[in-house]
C-alpha cells in the first residue's frame, strides 16, 4: 500500500496493521512520504481516532524511529514518571530521590519547558555545576551506584515524534488524545524503563482541562505502556492551581528541597504519597499501599530522601552545599510583594495564568533558544480557600528588577484571582487512579 491509500484508510475509519503504521513513520522519517501527506494522515487520526492495538502500533513505531536506552546494564526493575505539565509541579525533584531512598530505582529522562509550564531540566539547571546531558554510560552507572538519576531527553529519543509534533503544531492536530499519548509514550518506551507512573494533569493550567479528556489521555497511555509489556499506573490529578506555592526555577528548587526535609505543603506531600507509592508497588519492594506509604513518610522525616538528592546532585556534577545553603542557588535581584486589591476568600487561581505570569518575569520560554533566567518565579501567599483582606500580599515576585516585565506580570498574575464573599474549600487534589484494571475513583 502507498500512503495515498493509507491516508484513504484511516480518513474512512478503517483499522491500520502495524506494518502499515510502520511504512507511514519510516517513511516519513526517511523524507519519502512528504509533509503533505503526514499532515493529511494526522487529521484523519484527529477525526476518526485511532483503537488501542493501533496507538501501540504508533507509539513503537515512533521509538523505533530513534535509539532505544537499554537500562539492562542496570539491576533490578527500572522505574520512570512523567507529568502531563503542571504549573510549580516540582514533584520528580522529591519524587525521585524519595523513592530511590524507599528501595526504588528512578532511571528517568525528562523535558525541558513546554508552553506555560516548567520542565524538570530546567529546574534542575538551577543546581550550580549540575549536568543533565549525561552519556549512557555515565547515567547507568550513576543509577547502578545511587539509584536515582534525572537527566535531559536526548534528540536522538523517537526523532519521529519531534517532526510529527512540528507538523501538529502547525495544523492544528496537536489536541488529538491517540497523538498525544503516542507521543508523550514513544519517548517513554525508547528510555527503557519497566514501569512508568504517569500524572494527568486536569484542569484550566492543565494541557486535558476537562476530566474526561484526562481520563480518555490516562487510559490510552496506559494501554499503550501495559500494551508494549509495561507494567503502568496513571492519576488524574487537578491544576486548577499551582501545586504549591513556588512557581519558577530555583524558587521551586527551594520548595523541593523544603519537601525533603520534611515541610513541604501539604498538596505536594499528598501527591508524592500516592505517585511514590505505586513506584514502590510496581517494583515490588512492598506489598500494601499502607506499607508504601509508611516507608515514604519514614524517609521524609529521617532525611534519607534528602541525602539521596544530595548524592544525586554531586553525582551529576553539581555543588550539593546548595541544598543546605540556598544562596548558592541563582538569587533574583528583587523581591516584590504583590497585594490584593480585594476582599474575600479566594475562588478560583487560574493556573495557567500563574505559569503565563511566571514566563513574563523571565522563567519560561517564548522560543525554543530563549534563555531562562533561573533565579525569577512567583511564591505564592494565597490560594484557593484563603481568606484575604484588601493590601494583603498575595505573592512574592523573584524578578530581575525590570519593569517593562514587573508591570505586566503582575497585570496577568492578578487576572488569576477570583474572590468570593462565600468561605470556598480547596479543589479535591486527587480525582482518579487509571491501570490496567480499570478507574478507580480516588
Ligand atoms: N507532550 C508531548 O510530549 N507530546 C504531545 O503531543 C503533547 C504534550
Amino acid at each position: 500500500m502507498n500512503a495515498y491509500e493509507l491516508i484513504k484508510k484511516k480518513r474512512d475509519g478503517l483499522r491500520l496493521s502495524k506494518k502499515e503504521i510502520g511504512l507511514l513513520i519510516n517513511g516519513f522519517v526517511n523524507g519519502q512520504i512528504p509533509d503533505f501527506q503526514m499532515t493529511a494522515f494526522l487529521m484523519a487520526v484527529y477525526f476518526k481516532g485511532m483503537s488501542a492495538r493501533e496507538c501501540v502500533n504508533l507509539t513503537l513505531a515512533m521509538a523505533d524511529t530513534g535509539d532505544r536506552v537499554d537500562l539492562s546494564a542496570i539491576q533490578g526493575f527500572k522505574l520512570d514518571k512523567h507529568s502531563t505539565g503542571g504549573v510549580g509541579d516540582k514533584t520528580t525533584l522529591v519524587l525521585a530521590p524519595l523513592v530511590a531512598a524507599s528501595g526504588g530505582i528512578v532511571a528517568k529522562m525528562t523535558g525541558r519547558e513546554l508552553g506555560h509550564t516548567g520542565g524538570t531540566v530546567d529546574k534542575l539547571e538551577s543546581i550550580p555545576g549540575i549536568q543533565v546531558e549525561l552519556s549512557k554510560n555515565k547515567f547507568t552507572k550513576i543509577v547502578n551506584n545511587i539509584h536515582v538519576s534525572v537527566i535531559a531527553q536526548t534528540a536522538s529519543l523517537a526523532p519521529a515524534d519531534r517532526k510529527i509534533y512540528a507538523l501538529r503544531n502547525a495544523t492544528a492536530t496537536v489536541d488529538s488524545i491517540p497523538l498525544v499519548a503516542s507521543s508523550i509514550m514513544s519517548k517513554k518506551l525508547a528510555t527503557g524503563a519497566d514501569g512508568i507512573v504517569l500524572d494527568v494533569k486536569t484542569g484550566r493550567g492543565a494541557f486535558t482541562p476537562s476530566y474526561e479528556e484526562a481520563l480518555h489521555l490516562a487510559t490510552t497511555m496506559v494501554d499503550i505502556g501495559e500494551g508494549a509489556g509495561l507494567r503502568m499506573a496513571a492519576w488524574i490529578t487537578s491544576m486548577e492551581q499551582p501545586l504549591g506555592r513556588a512557581v519558577g526555577n530555583a524558587i521551586e528548587v527551594i520548595e523541593a528541597i523544603d519537601t525533603l526535609r520534611g515541610s513541604g505543603p501539604q498538596d505536594l506531600v499528598d501527591l508524592i504519597m500516592e505517585l511514590g507509592s505505586d513506584m514502590l508497588l510496581m517494583s515490588g519492594i512492598v506489598s500494601s499501599r499502607k506499607k508504601a506509604k509508611s516507608k515514604i513518610a519514614e524517609n521524609l522525616v529521617n532525611q534519607k530522601g534528602l541525602n539521596r538528592l544530595v548524592e544525586m546532585i554531586a553525582a551529576q556534577g553539581g555543588n550539593p552545599s546548595a541544598v543546605d545553603d540556598s544562596e548558592l542557588l541563582p538569587q533574583p535581584k528583587a523581591k516584590i510583594e504583590v497585594k490584593s486589591e480585594t476582599s474575600g476568600y479566594v475562588s478560583g487561581l487560574n493556573a495557567l495564568e500563574v505559569g503565563l505570569a511566571s514566563k513574563i518575569l523571565g522563567a519560561g520560554r517564548t522560543k525554543k533558544d530563549d534563555i531562562i533566567d533561573y533565579s525569577v518565579g512567583i511564591y505564592l501567599k494565597k490560594k484557593i480557600g484563603d481568606k484575604v483582606k484588601v493590601g494583603d500580599p498575595l505573592a512574592v515576585f523573584d524578578s530581575d528588577g525590570n519593569e517593562k516585565k514587573i508591570g505586566p506580570a503582575k497585570k496577568k498574575f492578578l487576572a488569576a484571582y477570583t474572590f468570593s464573599s462565600n468561605k470556598i474549600d480547596p479543589p479535591k487534589l486527587i480525582h482518579a487512579r487509571v491501570t490496567r484494571d480499570g478507574v478507580e475513583e480516588w
